[in-house]
């Protein structure tokens, strides 16, 4: 089971890790889109497969 999210610019980060994923979300939304997100918000928006 691995947590996924496919960002609207594209791009899809999946991790095992609840925590390496939220970081690696977090990180993302950081950098490239100039936005911060909770760990509660990044698993609302997560799915998992
Ligand atoms: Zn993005």
């Amino acid at each position: 089971m691995a947590y996924v999210v496919t960002c609207p610019c594209g791009v899809t980060i999946r991790d095992n890790n609840v925590d390496q994923f939220v970081k690696a979300v977090q990180k993302h939304g950081k950098e490239v889109h100039n936005q911060s997100a909770s760990k509660e918000e990044v698993l609302a928006m997560a799915r998992q497969e």
